[in-house]
């Protein structure tokens, strides 16, 4: 399973019914959190989301919005049992913030906390773990800011069981068959593996954009991938002010999605300003067919 669960949607200040940035990136057991705003750790208790599966967290920039939930977290994290290490990935500045946290109210957290500090400008493959490889990427913002993208690629090849069977390899072997072996026969002839195999299925990638200003300089990114987050914090009668704070707009999002030749599109960040969200659709779906609003609580499969 490769799913991205929406946490929050909103941005700057929280409302009564939408929360600050937070998603769940689900990839088949393991769950990864990306930017955790404040009351994060509340979402993930409505949703039933298991938090102990979380392994890794990544935050984008450093506005309030997209990590004031974090300390909350790590402490909750400990307080419930936690002895897995877990890594966190964002601006250098993050961890003396938390370690300031943390000595202040004599907190030891039971758990190794790692961070792995994100120096501004950077760009390429942060994480390959199994069958997942997170890359990260600048975006233009007021602040240093990383969107990051997600490949889930399965490694194992896909077994011809009828295949296989007629070339009476035992089932004990069909796990090295995936792996790429080939199989040796008793009287020493070889059954060559692409006989019985099929190459693993295409990598489906998430690629999501954190804050940003309008920026074609993305496109590279976003080139095909099966689903992508583009925040829209305004509509389009607003493009001047989202350029003046470095965000984007409806229109803007559904083109760069558009030009892309992405399948999929999310929008979200909203400004607290708005209490509608149709008139994102309704701007949006005319540029892009395939978007979609990121609803608090729903899970969207890559
Ligand atoms: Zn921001």
């Amino acid at each position: 399973m490769f799913a991205v669960t929406i946490l929050g949607n909103n941005s700057a200040i929280p409302t009564l019914d939408r929360h600050p940035t937070a998603q769940i990136v689900t990839c088949d057991e393991q769950l990864l959190l990306v930017d955790c705003g404040e009351g994060t750790q509340l979402r993930i208790a409505q949703y039933r989301i298991k938090r102990s599966k979380i392994r890794y967290i990544f935050i984008s920039h450093l506005h309030g919005d997209h990590y004031f939930g974090l300390i909350g977290l790590l402490n909750t994290l400990s307080l419930m049992g936690r002895t897995e290490p877990l890594s966190v990935y964002a601006p250098p500045e993050l961890e003396p913030i938390i370690q300031l946290q943390l000595d202040c109210s004599g907190t030891q957290l039971h758990y190794e906390l790692s961070f792995v500090p994100l120096q501004p400008g950077y760009s390429g493959i942060i994480l390959e773990d199994k069958e997942l490889t997170v890359r990260c990427f600048p975006t233009q913002h007021r602040i240093s800011c990383f969107g990051f993208s997600f490949t889930m690629q399965k490694k194992k090849r896909k077994l011809i069981p009828e295949q296989a069977r007629a070339y009476e390899i035992p089932a004990a072997y069909y796990g090295k068959l995936q792996e790429g072996a080939d199989y040796v026969r008793k009287d020493g002839t070889i059954v060559k593996n692409d006989w019985v195999t099929l190459p693993p299925a295409k990598g489906k990638r998430y690629v999501y954009c954190a804050d940003t200003i309008y920026d074609t300089g993305l496109l590279p990114m976003l080139q095909d991938a099966d689903l992508v987050y583009h925040e829209t914090t305004y509509l389009h009668d607003l493009e001047t002010r989202a350029a003046e704070r470095y965000h984007s707009t409806t229109v803007q999002a559904a083109s760069l999605a558009a030009a892309a030749a992405a399948k999929r599109l999310l929008i979200g960040h909203f400004s607290s300003k708005y209490t509608d969200l149709q008139p994102f659709l309704e701007e949006t779906r005319p540029v892009f067919a395939a978007t979609d609003i990121a609803e608090e609580g729903v899970t969207y499969y890559v």
